[in-house]
């Protein structure tokens, strides 16, 4: 394995390989990048919206779609793309070969629709490394090497693939290809004065992914993070050293791309030690309250866990959780598919489900001071918004507040960005 030199994975999200264009297109730009010398894992997710067209396809069959047959289904969608990219590179007259998430050494536990990496076996990507060619990774699937299931890693998780993979063979760098420059200080489709982040720390990317930054799932980052993957953020095309975001160990300066706004961090930050500016707001649309009625916490938790399990239903991500005598309040959110079936669910005395609620997290450049969250009060005062929950992390203020003002209220937080 110490024969390859130069290893970088490159992962190409779903909407950069949409159409046999797109494809024959990275082809393109994978030969100019084996002309520089480089050694070239990639990873594919499905084709545009493949994916959910397979989970509506299950839908019209079934209500509860059994989970290890859902991920025989959905892991079609990236061998479709990582044939057909393969085929490509080849009629350029480069080697490559696809391989499936198991061929490639990707062994996972047995939660289907949400497995988990537990070992990389890359013995074959090696091999096939080793007679110089282009590898074309299906993301997003792996195997369990007890039962020789096969098993997906939850919506998003080519990600994690992605740098699992350049963790395991210790690439360079992991890139992360999207059809958006970078990562944004807010969603640019609903915030026209979003600005582009160059650079961010694995904690604040985490922090950020976690609470609803679509760029990239927060499994990926958490991982980075632990293998101290170089991870970059960037354009699938026109990649030029000013796009793009990264994240890796050790960065301290957090800054903007765009020079001025740079400047204005890097003075307030020279002054102070120790500082807290909001970087990014991000949030998730769809939470819903579960209130359920166990004395204790823990056997809500297992009855929900069972109930989940007996309705072929991911476990959801868990936000906060309220407590008292007579109740346990979980806020959850889970990807869109799984919050339908969730809402199917049956009410019953001892469990209710509500929607209408949505967060909104202020990721900081540090410990969000006194004076950061009074600025947040004070604007959502002055929109008439109250949150329904406050909560604080080392990095970021979270809000809870009713759907219906989610948007004003993440406009209006977004002064705290560009105005200063
Ligand atoms: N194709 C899968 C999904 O849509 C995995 C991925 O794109 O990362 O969730
Ligand atoms: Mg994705």
């Amino acid at each position: 394995m110490n024969k390859l030199k130069n290893i970088i994975v490159k992962k190409y999200g779903g909407a950069t390989v949409a159409t046999p264009e797109k494809i024959k297109g990275i082809a393109k730009s994978l030969l100019r990048e084996l002309s520089a010398g480089h050694t070239l894992v990639v990873v594919v997710s499905a084709m545009g919206k493949t994916t959910n067209s397979l989970i509506e396809l299950a839908a019209q069959i079934s209500a509860r779609p059994n989970q290890r047959e859902m991920d025989m289904l959905l892991s079609v969608g990236e061998r479709i793309s990582m044939s057909l990219l393969s085929m490509s590179i080849q009629d350029l007259g480069k080697q490559a070969i696809s391989l499936t998430g198991s061929q490639a050494g990707i062994l996972t536990n047995s939660d289907h629709e949400n497995a988990q990496i537990i070992d990389l076996r890359p013995f074959r990507v090696v091999n096939e490394l080793e007679k110089n060619k282009i590898i074309v990774l299906a993301g997003f699937q792996g195997v369990d090497p007890h039962t020789k299931e096969i098993t997906t890693l939850g919506r998003g998780g080519s990600d994690t693939t992605a740098v699992a993979v350049a963790a395991g063979l210790k690439a360079n760098q992991c890139e992360i290809l999207k059809d958006v420059p970078s990562v944004f200080s807010a969603d640019p489709k609903k915030i026209k004065s979003a600005k582009m982040i160059s650079e961010l720390t694995y904690e604040q990317m985490m922090d950020m992914t976690f609470w609803g930054a679509k760029v990239l799932h927060y499994r990926s980052v958490e991982l980075a993070a632990v293998k101290g993957v170089n991870l970059y953020i960037g354009p699938s095309e026109g990649t030029h050293a000013r796009q793009g975001t990264h994240a890796r160990q050790g960065t301290h300066i957090r800054s903007y791309t765009q020079p001025r706004e740079f400047k204005v961090i890097h003075e307030k930050m020279k002054n102070k030690m120790e500082t807290a500016l909001v970087l990014s707001i991000n949030t998730i649309q769809t939470v819903f309250k579960i209130t359920m009625t166990s004395k204790k916490i823990h056997d809500d938790y297992i009855k929900l866990k069972d109930l989940f399990k007996k309705n072929e239903i991911i476990f959801p991500q868990i936000l906060a959780v309220d407590t008292d005598d007579s109740k346990n309040i979980l806020y959850i959110t889970a990807p869109e598919e799984m919050l339908s079936m969730i809402k199917k669910i049956p009410k019953t005395k001892e469990l209710k489900i509500e929607e209408g609620i949505s967060t909104i997290c202020l990721t900081c450049t540090g410990v969000p001071t006194f004076e950061t969250q009074s600025q947040i009060s004070k604007i959502l005062g002055d929109l008439k918004i109250s949150p329904l929950k406050i909560q604080m992390s080392a990095l970021s203020v979270v809000l809870f507040v009713d759907r219906t003002q989610l948007d004003k209220a993440v406009a209006g937080l977004h002064d705290l960005i560009t105005e200063r």
